[in-house]
């Protein structure tokens, strides 16, 4: 069987791993390859390589570094529907879907493109007596990205384009689940010229977490994955006095005002609930029906569910694929089990769901519940499969303090046609990406990502002008030449003059 190793100092490595954990083909449940899980060792020498590529690349000309990120995005376009295929085989979302996560993951590149201009600097002339003060930022050095199964293309590229455009080495350590992207990403980057030790990928699990976290010369740490380990990785990270951001996990609301296209409406949240089998961070878990608009939301809503294409992602005709998993296919149904048992009304239920042809495949159906409270499991928890809850509050106002009181805070919606209730909505919101009439609202790759509350540990959002500040120190340079000099030594607080 196929073993996906590391890609270390420019070269996949020869596997030294003992350990190694199946990667599965989730439309047909079959093993499709094992992943090396990385040693101690292993994650050494892939930050050893990382440190030594640093100087020479942190005193490459940022427009240097820009011409690689520009002949990346040329590979990348020309490798598009590869990179989607290998998404959809190991991940199990449809080629579409797969085809926009890549093309997500390019802007943040085209982004990068611009790291000279974006690089540049602060200069205050003469601030007094001669002197000249200005600010500029430079790279921190080692940076690891440390990256979740539901994007293996998409969430890595939020964190190395700019952090090796900014003039970092990077070492990513992606989900064990779909490892192969970013083999493939490793090797698009040497065909643009990256110098070798630049880009590095340990495959691997706590083991190498642990291990780039200890490890003195990694100072920044770029994470994307579930609230429990972001919170970790962020304690243990900062505690060692390590530069870390880290994203976790999500309960995202879509709220339906009585104002609102009710078809509208429905479609964005099938597709927001449903697409990529609700395995996204800014998936909609929560339809919040205001005032009398649930019976008719529920009505539509239910009816699509049910006729939801669920098959291969490589079917065209798919809507909605498999699971990554059987384990966690199993994890979502204890959840659907939950709010029977909790008490909300089960009006869609997906268990059992077989495709013809692909019976071992990790398949769920869409699941929907009314009648859902803040109380239930169902509620509370991220169950991160394709199951959507209504719950029905009387206004405005209790759509937005029950969304505020909830943990997380990654991604909200509201579908209205007052600009009124949008403006409110938006500022009153503790969210940290708003929609209005929009489901999925992902910042453009010239703003930054993020969330609020546990859905986000550190004080940078990821990509844009954010990414920027994390990747980089910031220096403030005060300069005084040799004329200006020769009043004498000055025992006061210096103040422009
Ligand atoms: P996960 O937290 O299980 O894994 C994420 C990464 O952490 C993987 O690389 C994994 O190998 C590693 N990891 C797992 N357990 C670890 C441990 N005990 N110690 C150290 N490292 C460990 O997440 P996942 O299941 O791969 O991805 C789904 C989660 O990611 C969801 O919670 C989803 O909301 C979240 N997510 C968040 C965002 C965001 O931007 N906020 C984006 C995508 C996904």
């Amino acid at each position: 069987m196929k073993t996906i190793g590391h890609y270390i100092d420019g070269q996949t490595t020869v596997v030294t791993s003992a350990r190694t954990a199946p990667v599965f083909e989730p439309a047909t449940g079959r093993i499709a390859a094992q992943v090396a899980l990385a040693t101690v060792a292993e994650v050494n020498a892939a930050v050893e390589a990382a440190t030594a590529a640093f100087p020479a690349w942190a005193e490459t000309s940022p427009l240097k570094r820009s011409r690689i990120m520009f002949k990346f995005k040329e590979l990348l376009d020309r490798h598009h529907a590869e990179l989607a295929a290998t998404i959809t085989r190991e991940h199990g979302k449809v080629h579409s879907d797969a085809m926009g996560e890549v093309t997500r993951g390019i802007e943040i590149v085209e982004f990068a493109c611009g790291i000279p201009h974006l690089m540049k600097g602060s200069h205050s002339d003469n601030i007094g007596g001669g002197i000249d003060n200005w600010s500029l930022r430079q790279p921190m050095g080692v940076v690891a990205g440390i990256t979740p199964f539901n994007f293996p293309v998409m969430v890595p590229m939020w964190m190395f384009p700019l952090a090796i455009a900014c003039g970092n080495t990077f070492i990513l350590k992606p989900s064990e689940r779909d490892p192969s992207a970013s083999l493939m990403l490793a090797e698009l980057l040497q065909e643009a010229g990256l110098p070798k030790g630049v880009f590095n990928v340990v495959q691997g699990d706590k083991t190498a977490v642990d291990a780039l976290i200890a490890h003195p010369n990694v100072d920044a740490l770029s994470f994307v994955g579930s609230t429990p380990i972001a919170h970790y990785i962020y304690s243990e990270g900062t505690r060692l006095g390590k530069r870390v951001q880290a994203l976790g996990g999500a309960k995202n609301h879509l709220v339906v005002m009585p104002d609102a296209d009710l078809e509208q409406a429905t479609d964005a949240l099938i597709g927001a609930a449903y697409g990529s089998a609700g395995e996204r961070c800014m998936a909609i878990s929560v339809a919040v029906a205001v005032g009398d608009v649930g019976d008719l939301l529920v009505e539509k809503l239910a009816a699509r569910a049910k006729s939801l294409v669920i098959g291969d992602g490589t079917d065209q005709t798919s809507e909605m694929g498999p699971l990554v998993t059987a384990a966690h296919k199993e994890k979502v149904e204890s959840y659907i089990a939950n709010g029977v048992k909790e008490g909300a009304k089960l009006l869609v239920d997906g268990r059992g769901f077989v495709v013809a042809e692909r019976e071992q495949g990790f398949f769920l159906g869409a699941t929907l519940f009314d009648h859902v409270t803040t109380n239930m499991t169902i509620y509370r928890d991220e169950i991160f499969g394709p199951v959507l809850a209504i719950v029905r509050v009387p206004d405005l106002s209790s759509a937005v303090n029950m969304i505020n009181a909830h943990e997380f805070g990654n991604g909200v919606s509201c579908y209205t046609t007052s600009g009124a209730v949008a403006r409110e909505f938006s500022r009153r919101i503790k969210v940290g990406m708003v929609g209005i009439n929009v489901p999925i609202p992902v910042p453009m790759a010239w703003h930054s990502f993020g969330g609020w509350k546990r859905s986000l540990f550190g004080d940078h959002h990821a990509y844009g002008e954010e990414g920027i500040r994390f990747y980089t120190r910031y220096k403030s340079i005060m300069q005084r030449w040799p004329d200006a000099i020769g009043k004498g030594a000055e025992f006061s607080m210096p103040v422009a003059k």
